[in-house]
C-alpha cells in the first residue's frame, strides 16, 4: 500500500464523526490513525488511551497494559513525532495498538534487508515501510487470527514500546 492511499484514507477518516472511539480518550493528532488501523484490521479500539508523553532515546511509544484491567494507554514521544514522517507515525501507532489493543508481543527477524513484522522493536526504515506495509497489515492480521505472539504480562507490567530507527537505517 503506498504512502499516498494511508494518507488519502487519513484525510477522509479524521473529520469529527470518527472522533471519538468506544470508551477511549484518543488525542486529535492520532484520531485518524487509529480509525485507518480500525479499517484496515477490521476492529473496533476500545479503552485505550493516546496521548503524548516525553521517553528517554531511543525510545518513542509506549503500550501499558495491565493484567486483568481494561484500560490501555498508548504515550508517544512528541519530539519523535514532530520529525517522522507520515508513514513512520503510522507505523508507530500501528506497532503501539498491536500491543494494546491485541496483546502482541515483539516479531524479531528480517526479511530482505527489512523487519519482518510492524511489531520488529525497531521502526522500519521509511523505505522498508513504503515497500511492505500492505504486507505487514496482512502479516498482523494473520498473527491476530491465528493468536499467535501473545504476551501474557504481569500485574502493571509494560508489555512494550517501539525504539526509534537507528542511524545505520533500521533494525536490529
Ligand atoms: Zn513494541
Amino acid at each position: 500500500m503506498k504512502t499516498t492511499l494511508l494518507l488519502a484514507m487519513l484525510l477522509t477518516s479524521c473529520g469529527p464523526s470518527n472522533a471519538s472511539f468506544k470508551n477511549s480518550n484518543v488525542n486529535n493528532t492520532f484520531t485518524g490513525f487509529v480509525a485507518m488501523f480500525e479499517e484496515l484490521m477490521s476492529t473496533k479500539v476500545q479503552y485505550t488511551t493516546i496521548s503524548f508523553r516525553s521517553q528517554a532515546s531511543p525510545q518513542v511509544g509506549l503500550c501499558l497494559y495491565q493484567k486483568g484491567g481494561k484500560e490501555n494507554y498508548i504515550y508517544v514521544d512528541p519530539s519523535f513525532w514532530a520529525k517522522a514522517s507520515f508513514i513512520e507515525q503510522t507505523s508507530l501507532i500501528f506497532h503501539e495498538l498491536g500491543h494494546c489493543h491485541y496483546k502482541l508481543a515483539h516479531i524479531e527477524g528480517q526479511e530482505n534487508g527489512c523487519p519482518m513484522s510492524i511489531m520488529s522493536p525497531w521502526i522500519p526504515s521509511e523505505t522498508c515501510l513504503d515497500l511492505n506495509f500492505d504486507q505487514y497489515v496482512d502479516q498482523l492480521k494473520e498473527t491476530v487470527e491465528s493468536g499467535g505472539n501473545l504476551y501474557e504480562p504481569e500485574d502493571s507490567e509494560v508489555i512494550g514500546h517501539v525504539l526509534m530507527k537507528n542511524t545505520e537505517g533500521n533494525n536490529e
